[in-house]
């Protein structure tokens, strides 16, 4: 496998809030706290997030909240409908306590970032994890468990085991490779970040069962049988940081379009443009996974490790009936934008998060509104998206992304998409 130019000494953390929403409820409910609270979706009441008390009466993930009210009363626990608002909140406060650690933030989703700790090399990484964890608590009043390793996919698994076992306390240091090696060979291959049921099925039939055992899968079976995803997983396993959050594996809670801009950005009209951009960057993918979205969240922040005064903020707005139609979203977005700007600040990061996602098929048809599902716009979207994949992301674009991006990260040094854009293929002479 070639790993030229890819590094192999990146440190990265990942935090994860512990049953988001249950925590969330529980902070301005402590009558909730060590009891069974679960809560449901807002559509089709399934439960979308389950206490430790809850997991512990075996309540699975997604069950429909009727079939188990009884045990759950009789257990002196409470169903909860959900508080989209209230989650959104309760997420950028969090990220913004998380923002306070590192310059080097990513947002994956409502209740996961992962941190890049790269300037942090001589810490006691350890004793730094188990401060962030401590200081989210204090100030947010949400637990969240932290895995620190070389990569995203493997600070995932230190996460899990934080997350698993108590003696970790909540927060575990995987850096040394006998240790790493440990937590692999005790990882099912099917919770490796990005491995799908269809790829486990695969790797078991081709004997791999564990982490370990793909990580050190020899280099002609991985470069045959693996998509470039796959093969980004391997890689990452071995300790080489290889995967963006562009095309990391999406998360089943929210979407996130989020990115650095190429300099400090202080006018509006380029944040518009951005924000724009991002919002339609995330309803493709949303529509790619045939699913609509019920939380639309903007975020926006200056860089805190740089002089100057600071503003960090976000806001929200549910979308009724739920959707996927981008201009809808555009617009909702730049609403929210211009609520959110404030002149005089040079802003470094702007975001879009779309969040209670459900798929289409589960949307009930009985609301009073006309459904995006049910007239032409879904149509004029699937062309839209169709003819964007076919001729090149782009091809077809909204007016309010812009054309010249000024505040696009600079990729000059870029390679050519290759084996996406026709025109970027090599020529032959
Ligand atoms: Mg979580």
């Amino acid at each position: 496998m070639n790993t030229t130019g890819l590094k192999n000494d990146n440190i990265v953390a990942l935090v994860d809030c512990n049953n988001f929403y249950v925590s969330c409820e529980r902070v301005f409910n402590p009558k909730l706290n060590n009891k069974p609270v679960a809560i449901l979706s807002n559509n089709d009441g399934c439960i979308v997030s389950r206490s430790q008390e809850i997991k512990d009466l075996k309540i699975p993930m997604g069950a429909p909240g009727f079939k188990y009210e009884a045990l759950i009363k009789k257990n002196g626990g409470t169903l909860l409908s959900s508080n989209y608002a209230l989650y959104a909140d309760m997420s950028s406060r969090v990220m913004e306590v998380l923002a306070m650690f590192s310059p080097d933030i990513e947002i994956y989703s409502i209740d996961e970032a992962f941190l890049g700790f790269n300037g942090f090399k001589t810490r006691n990484l350890a004793e730094f994890g188990n401060k962030i964890k401590r200081t989210v608590f204090q100030w947010t009043g949400i637990p969240v468990s932290v895995g620190i390793s070389k990569t995203k996919t493997l600070a995932k698994v230190a996460n899990h085991f934080a997350k698993r076992y108590s003696a970790f306390k909540g927060s575990l240091c995987l850096l040394n490779d006998e240790r790493i090696a440990n937590a692999l060979a005790k990882t099912p291959v099917s919770e490796v970040w990005g491995i799908g049921r269809q790829y486990d099925k695969f790797l078991r039939q081709n004997k791999i069962e564990t982490a370990l055992q793909l990580r050190d899968a020899d280099d002609k079976f991985i470069d045959h049988y693996l998509t470039s995803t796959g093969l980004k997983t391997v890689l990452e396993l071995r300790g080489y940081s290889c995967i963006d959050l562009d095309d990391a594996p999406i998360s089943k809670k929210s979407i996130v379009t989020s990115r650095s801009f190429g300099k400090q950005v202080s006018e509006l009209s380029e944040l518009q443009e951005a924000v724009s951009e991002y919002v339609t960057r995330a309803a493709e993918k949303l529509r790619k996974q045939n699913c609509v979205a019920g939380l639309l969240i903007v975020f926006l922040s200056t860089n805190r490790f740089k002089e100057g005064p600071q503003y960090n903020n976000s806001l929200s707005t549910t979308l009724f009936p739920p959707t996927a139609y981008t201009p809808d979203l555009i617009e909702k977005a730049l609403n929210l934008l211009e609520e959110l700007f404030l002149p005089g600040f040079e802003f470094k990061k702007a975001g879009v998060m779309l969040a209670d996602i459900i798929p289409e098929k589960d949307v009930p048809l009985s609301f009073m509104e006309v459904n995006y599902l049910d007239d032409k716009r879904k149509k004029l979207m699937e062309t839209v998206d169709k003819l964007n994949r076919i001729y090149g992301q782009d091809t077809l674009f909204y007016a309010s992304n812009g054309i010249k991006k000024d505040w696009k990260m600079r990729r000059a040094k870029l390679s050519p998409h290759y084996t996406t854009n026709w025109n970027d293929l090599p020529k032959v002479k």
